[in-house]
């Protein structure tokens, strides 16, 4: 397998899959570790978690540049995102150990409680776009539950799936966590080995349709965290100019390459040719180009696939009758850049209204009224994330409590943060991430009752 560097095409570096003994010897070894790491106490768990986030902050910038090497993103938020991964291992090691506690659950026993108990082995399958953080939103809560975890890492990041593994290696028991060199191919067999007791996956639709099959033929509980095409909603009382830049960061961070990234703009038909012209304005104006400068606001996508096909979906749009107001097309020279792009009278049916777009490409939808907006909102398989924007919080707060979504924020870009559950519904998956729901993903929660 080969790690690439978007921005030139150029080869970084080799790497070769795991041999099937070697994976096998590493869930072996991950048993093991899981077993004595189950009998630690959750404040020593936290100490060994608190350690590995020391070592992320020491290693930042190092980790952060291959990221950006691998995968394309602008080397601040490479740096932002390790920050984020030390934040969320801090997170579980100082609240980890409470929200563990035994609840009680009165009942006609002389004492009935609810233990949480760690599952054992958690596969975590992973997708390249955040490299580091989505391994650690899985593992730091799973970690510090009680059970060991296995990395099979998206075959294009090979090298941020070792330094992850060195990383949790400084201050975790050896064989705990644990990186699988494996390709997507193999992901079937390893849900169905015994070893294994669960499985998270984020990624693309298609993987969690396979991934929740698998786990479903095993009988195996399984977190699925899938794509997005997010909505944006701008009421007619917002404030242009703020909703604006946040409209641009929300579309264009990462390089457009976020489940979350906002995707539908739908926009209130009396606000429209401001917001219209303000947001062509300061999309055709980011500086687009090599992610380690920088000044630069958006890098390249990170496979030529990825670019190839964001392209058919701007086409397959424009045929059905969207109109092109920047971008448009690839960016010419090496790399795997892509114009930011901004399309409008986009309306359901089309590529850009109906699929998830991975880049820079912005749908502008154009509704009557708010219930119009929420209702283009619902419209759409995915439910992960979604944002209202208006000066009267209140009216914004109602209307987010309509939308059939894991995550509805007011005035605010949507964002995981380690305080709050994370997920999806619909087509964007089941299960939760961080907060306490994400904690509990995997545990067995075990009622005791004793007369
Ligand atoms: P992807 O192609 O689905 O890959 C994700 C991981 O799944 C990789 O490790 C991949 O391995 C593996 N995989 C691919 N097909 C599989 C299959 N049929 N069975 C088992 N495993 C399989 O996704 P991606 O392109 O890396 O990431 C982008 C997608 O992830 C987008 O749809 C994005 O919205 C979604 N995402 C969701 C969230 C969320 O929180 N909801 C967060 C980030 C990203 P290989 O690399 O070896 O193919």
């Amino acid at each position: 397998m080969a790690s690439i560097n978007p921005s030139t095409g150029t080869t970084l570096a080799e790497h070769a899959p795991h041999a099937p003994q070697e994976i096998g010897r590493r869930l072996i070894a991950a048993v093991a570790a899981q077993r004595l790491w189950q009998a630690a106490s959750p404040r020593d768990r936290a100490a060994a978690l608190a350690g590995v986030a020391a070592t992320l902050r020491a290693r930042r910038d190092e980790l952060a540049r291959l990221a950006t090497l691998e995968m394309g993103k602008p080397v601040a938020q490479a740096e932002a995102e390790v920050e984020k991964c030390a934040w969320v291992c801090d997170h579980y090691a100082e609240h980890g150990p409470a929200m563990l506690s035994p609840t009680p659950a009165p009942s006609d026993a002389s004492e009935s409680f609810v233990r949480y108990e760690p599952l054992g082995v958690v596969l975590a399958v992973m997708p390249w776009n955040f490299p580091y953080w989505q391994v650690f939103r899985c593992a730091a809560p799973a970690l510090l539950a009680g059970n060991a975890v296995v990395l099979k890492h998206a075959s294009n990041v090979w090298g941020c799936a070792l330094e992850i593994e060195r990383a949790f290696a400084s201050s975790l028991p050896p064989g705990l966590f644990a990186t699988l060199l494996a390709p997507a191919a193999a992901v079937e067999g390893l849900i169905a080995r015994p070893e294994l007791a669960a499985v998270s996956l984020t990624g693309s639709e298609a993987a969690g349709v396979s991934v929740g099959a698998a786990a479903g033929r095993a009988l195996k509980p399984a977190v699925l965290e899938l794509g997005g095409s997010d909505a944006f909603l701008v009421l007619a009382d917002a404030d242009l100019d703020r909703t604006l830049d946040q409209a641009v960061t929300a579309r264009v961070q990462n390089n457009g390459q976020s489940c979350i990234a906002a995707k539908r703009f739908i926009v209130g038909a009396a606000i429209l040719e401001p917001f219209t012209a303000g947001f062509v304005r300061r999309m055709r104006a980011l500086k687009v180009g090599d992610p380690l400068d920088r000044s630069v606001q958006v890098g390249p996508l990170a496979r030529p696939d990825l670019r190839d096909d964001l392209h058919a979906q701007v086409m397959r749009s424009v045929e059905k009758g969207a109109r092109i107001l920047c971008g448009g097309q690839p960016m010419p020279g090496a790399g795997y850049f892509y114009a930011p792009t901004v399309l409008s009278r986009v309306t359901p049916g089309m590529p850009a209204f109906d699929e998830e777009t991975f880049g820079p490409l912005a749908a502008l939808i154009v509704a009557g009224d708010a219930d119009e907006a929420v209702a283009l909102a619902n419209r759409s398989n995915f439910g992960l994330g979604a944002s209202v924007w208006t000066r009267d919080a209140t009216r914004g707060r109602a209307l987010a409590e309509r939308l059939a979504v894991g995550c509805a924020f007011v005035n605010g870009i949507v964002k995981s943060d380690p305080r709050l559950p994370f997920g999806g519904v619909k087509r964007s998956g089941y299960g939760r991430e961080l907060g306490l729901e994400g904690l509990r993903s995997f545990v067995n929660v075990k009622t005791v009752w004793v007369k």
